[in-house]
């Protein structure tokens, strides 16, 4: 197969407007460790619809193309490419990857932390005009850098699945690390009903949590949460303190172990932090952004309450992830997250769904017509 010089994509150049379909360049020699690859699919992410309306926003990020959850099958590799587990990596395999890490800064070296990397090659600070191009989704091919670590892909994990383990599902994992796992029979609160906290909700209940609570809205999220194993899920159409009455009334009136916030919306703290248990621990995982969101310490303090913030994920995770969807695809409709796919030219109209809450998960098949 002849190296791909040049790809379809959808780039975004300006917040808010439609996303542009251009013919960028790609890298016209792969380096070592890198590839070229195909994409099979993109799934879209909360970030990706932020950074189209331009709630996420610094100077000088476009021209971009957006989508850092894909996966495809290996176009042209370079010399000595190997996966994260030295498996070669050769044209025709279908592989998933990781951001970028420089493998030199502190922390990569002294932290040994991949998320801590300080040049960490998140696909949303890729200019779509500048080299390699494309390392995202929202396009036909894309660059994986040397520096991205890759996995080959088991047959029985569809595109879909590995695009979006590639963000959502190994933030989860790696947030449930970040909390030290699920005691079994402990009470778990999972603020959110996206993808993130659907993900979440099926793997407190696959882990052995006692009583599994999401909240979040819309109606039919909940209802996806209970198929996901929800116990019992609230709505946001009542107040706080009556949310919290809930929470109370599940859990015997202690409140919940395991609070996660996969919702990132204003208010999220100060109602985590009521409804942990003596004890428990808040994982901040979904408020991204410079918006404070204040954390009541005194309730922090009174309840010796652990609060962790955790970052996306690394390799490990998005390992962990595939497994994870892959051990428990019989239990959990792991497609009922997913919008119907749709080519390049649908991606725009699948960021606005997105952003009504209308779709969970916006899938691209960047090849669709
Ligand atoms: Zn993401
Ligand atoms: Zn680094």
């Amino acid at each position: 197969m002849p190296v791909p010089t040049a790809t379809r994509a959808a780039v975004l150049r300006e917040h808010g407007e439609p996303l542009v379909i251009e013919e960028l360049p790609l890298p016209g020699e792969v380096e070592p460790g890198a590839a070229i690859v195909r994409i099979g699919c993109a799934t879209l992410c909360a970030t990706d619809v932020h950074i189209w309306s331009g709630a996420m926003s610094w100077p000088g990020m476009l021209p971009m193309v957006l989508g850092h959850e894909m996966s495809g099958t290996v176009a042209a590799a370079g010399p000595g490419t190997l996966d994260a587990l030295g498996r070669p990596v050769r044209a025709g395999d279908r592989i998933g990857w990781s951001e970028s890490t420089c493998g030199h800064c502190h922390g990569c070296t002294v932290l040994r932390t991949p998320v801590a990397c300080a040049q960490r090659g998140y696909g949303f600070t890729q200019r779509a005009d500048a080299w390699p191009y494309s390392t995202c989704g929202l396009a036909e091919y894309s660059y994986v850098r040397p520096g991205a670590l890759k996995l080959l892909l088991p047959d029985d994990v569809p595109d879909i699945w590995a695009a979006a383990a590639g963000c959502a599902v190994k933030t989860v994992v790696h947030a449930y690390g970040r909390a030290g796992g699920i005691r079994p029979g402990a009470a778990v609160v999972v603020q959110g009903a996206g993808a993130l906290g659907l993900v979440a909700t099926a793997m407190a209940a696959a882990s052995g949590a006692g009583t599994v609570i999401t909240v979040g809205a819309p109606a039919a999220r909940l209802e996806l949460a209970r198929g996901f194993g929800a116990d019992v899920v609230i709505g946001l159409d009542g107040t706080p303190p009556e949310r919290l009455g809930q929470v109370l009334e599940a859990t015997d009136g202690r409140g919940a172990e395991l609070v996660l916030d996969l919702a990132g919306a204003p208010g999220v703290a100060a109602e985590a932090v009521d409804m942990a248990a003596w004890g428990g621990t808040f994982v901040v995982v979904g408020s991204t952004g410079p918006r404070p969101d204040p954390v009541p310490m005194g309730t922090v303090m009174g309840k010796e309450l652990n609060v962790l913030g955790s970052l996306n994920g690394d390799v490990g995770d998005y390992h962990r992830a595939l497994e994870f969807l892959r051990g428990f695809r019989a239990r959990f409709d792991w497609n009922a997250m997913f919008g119907a796919p749709a080519g390049l030219g649908a991606a725009t109209g699948a960021l606005r769904s997105m952003s009504r809450l209308d779709e969970v998960k916006a899938v691209i098949h960047p090849w669709l017509p």
